[in-house]
């Protein structure tokens, strides 16, 4: 059976798991490591200890669909506004910029919700508290080590954590051809690593390793 290991249990990782549930042909075996305690990374949601219902979005605290993310991914939108994960934004909130065209959505039980949603869907083993240290190939396999116990053999890796932090990465993957040496410089303007990933990917991907990164 083949092993798919997801580092970054956010919103890349987390979507990236439900749809490889559902476009890999089986069997396949789809693995999560997140270093934090919780899902939802830069999405995430605080939750009082003494109640529950009262929770803080830490991150991002809407989600905007331009006209072309709507003529791209509208499927999601309505998918996640059916399951109530989404409804629409109706509240002004200060200093938001409105475009024409755009929508926005809150997520009424936090936006980790969306990434709580995506998690369940993928059936993946999601395992927190594992961080991440180095990836080596290692007979045609990518060995993965975390920073406690023994480390673990996958077939493929799909990195979706921030660039800055897989250029952290200790072992093979820092030495690959087309890899660090050749690294873009970050938007000056923005700090952005957007393109980055897209290129990173092209380089690793026939060896069996995406980078996916929202930036
Ligand atoms: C303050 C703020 C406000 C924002 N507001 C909005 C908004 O209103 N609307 C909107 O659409 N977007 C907003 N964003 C952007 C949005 O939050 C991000 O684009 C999105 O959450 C990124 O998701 P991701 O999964 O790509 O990355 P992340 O959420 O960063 O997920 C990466 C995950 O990888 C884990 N990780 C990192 N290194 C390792 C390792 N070595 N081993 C294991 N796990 C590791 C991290 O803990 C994290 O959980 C906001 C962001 C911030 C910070």
């Amino acid at each position: 059976m083949a092993r798919v290991l997801i580092v970054g249990a956010g919103l890349t990782g987390s979507l990236c798991a439900a749809l490889l549930r559902k476009e890999a042909p089986p069997p396949v075996h789809l693995t999560v490591w997140e270093e934090a305690g919780d899902s939802g990374g830069r999405m995430m949601t605080a939750r009082s200890p003494y109640n529950p219902q009262s929770t803080v979005d830490l991150g991002a605290q809407y989600i905007t669909c331009t006209p072309h993310y709507a003529q791209q991914h509208q499927s999601f939108y309505d998918d996640l506004l059916a399951l109530g994960i989404l409804k629409p934004l109706t509240s002004p909130i200060e200093g938001m910029v409105m475009k024409e065209g755009d929508c926005n959505f809150v997520a009424p039980q936090g936006v980790s919700s969306i990434i709580k949603h995506y998690l369940k869907e993928s059936g993946a083993d999601v395992c927190f508290r594992h961080r991440v240290t180095q990836v080596n190939l290692r007979n045609d396999k990518w060995e993965v080590s975390k920073d406690t116990g023994p480390p673990e053999q996958f077939d493929i890796v799909v990195l979706t954590m921030p660039v800055p932090r897989i250029l952290q990465l200790q072992g093979d993957i820092a030495n690959f051809p087309g890899g660090t040496p050749e690294l873009p410089e970050a938007d000056a303007r923005t700090g952005s690593w957007r393109h980055f990933p897209i290129f990173f990917h092209l380089e690793l991907s026939e060896l069996g390793l995406g980078v996916f990164s929202l930036g």
